[in-house]
C-alpha cells in the first residue's frame, strides 16, 4: 500500500477526524468515524464509502485492508497512513484498530404509512439517552430484521463513537430517522397496523400476536414513555418481571430485543 504517511497530530486531516468526537463537530460537518476492518467492510457491503480511511500499516496486515483502501479510492476517498500513535488519538483506545474511516452521515425519511408492508417493524425511540443501548438497539433491530429506528425527541446521537462501536458496523445497515414528538403523534395516528407502546402500568402481556406493520414505542431509560405517546398507541404491553424482584424495569436495550423479537417470532425461523 503507497499511501500519504501522516506522523504530527497536528495534521489538518488528523485534528478534524479528532474533532468528530465532539456532538457539535458531527452535527455541522455531518461527519463520523468508525474503526475496524469487519465494521468497514459492513461499509462496504452496503455501498457505503468513507470520505477518508486511516491505516496503521504496522498492524494492517492481511489483505482485507488493502481490498478496503482500494475500494475507498475507488469510491473518491482519501487514504492516509498512519503512525501508532495517530491511531491511538483517533480511536481512543489504548489497542486501537488498523483502519479508521471518516464517513458521511446518512438519514433516512420517517416511515410513509401509505407504503408500509404487513411484515414492517419500525423501532421508535424517545428521548433515548445512552448511545450504548442506541447502539445495541440498532444492532438488535439489524439481527431481526426491523425496518429501521427512529429517534423521537431530543436525543443522543447515533453517530457518536459509543453507539457506532456499540452497531458493530450495523449503523450503516439500519435507517435511521427523526421526528419531533408532533411528527411522531402525527405517524402514530395514521399508522395502519399497531403502534405498542410498551408501559410499566400496562396490562397486557407483551407475548401475543400483533397485526403489522408494527410501531414500537420505547420509552427513555429515566421517565420511560410520554403519557402522550402511551395513550396515542393502539396498544399498549408490559413485559412481566418476578413478583420478588427489586428491578423496577428492564434496561431499555433488553426490553426492546425482547420487543422485537417477540413482535418478529413467527417470521424469524431458524432456517
Ligand atoms: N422509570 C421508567 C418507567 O417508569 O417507565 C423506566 C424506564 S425503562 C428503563 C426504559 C424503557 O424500557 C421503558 O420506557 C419501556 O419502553 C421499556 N421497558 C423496560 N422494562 C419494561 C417492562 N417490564 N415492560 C415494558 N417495557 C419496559
Amino acid at each position: 500500500m503507497d499511501l500519504p504517511h501522516l506522523t504530527s497530530l497536528q495534521n489538518d486531516h488528523v485534528k478534524r477526524a479528532r474533532a468528530l468526537d465532539r456532538r457539535k463537530e458531527r452535527k455541522e460537518s455531518g461527519l463520523f468515524l468508525a474503526e475496524g476492518a469487519k465494521v468497514i467492510a459492513t461499509a462496504r457491503d452496503a455501498g457505503w464509502p468513507p470520505e477518508t480511511l486511516f491505516v496503521d500499516r504496522d498492524k494492517a496486515a492481511g489483505g482485507i485492508v488493502a481490498e478496503l483502501v482500494a475500494w475507498a479510492r475507488r469510491n473518491g476517498a482519501a487514504c492516509h497512513s498512519i503512525t501508532p500513535k495517530i491511531a491511538e488519538a483517533l480511536s481512543a483506545r489504548d489497542n486501537p484498530q488498523p483502519v479508521i474511516g471518516v464517513f458521511k452521515q446518512r438519514w433516512a425519511a420517517a416511515p410513509d404509512p401509505a407504503r408500509l408492508n404487513a411484515g414492517d417493524v419500525w423501532v421508535a425511540l424517545e428521548e433515548v439517552r445512552d448511545p450504548g443501548n442506541l447502539g445495541t438497539i440498532i444492532r438488535t433491530a439489524d439481527a431481526a430484521g426491523a425496518s429501521g429506528v427512529v429517534l423521537v425527541g431530543t436525543t443522543c446521537d447515533p453517530y457518536a463513537r459509543e453507539s457506532v462501536r456499540a452497531t458493530m458496523g450495523s449503523v450503516f445497515a439500519v435507517p435511521l430517522a427523526q421526528l419531533t414528538h408532533e411528527g411522531f403523534l402525527d405517524l402514530v395516528r395514521a399508522w395502519p397496523g399497531e403502534s405498542v407502546a410498551t408501559h410499566l402500568a400496562a396490562s397486557t402481556d407483551h407475548r401475543r400476536d400483533y397485526r403489522g406493520p408494527v410501531l414500537l414505542a420505547m420509552g427513555s431509560e429515566g421517565p420511560g414513555l410520554s403519557d402522550a405517546v402511551a395513550g396515542a398507541c393502539s396498544v399498549r404491553v408490559r413485559i412481566p418481571m418476578a413478583a420478588d424482584t427489586g428491578a423496577d424495569s428492564l434496561n431499555l436495550a433488553v426490553a426492546t430485543a425482547l420487543m422485537i423479537y417477540e413482535i418478529k417470532r413467527a417470521s424469524l425461523p431458524l432456517a
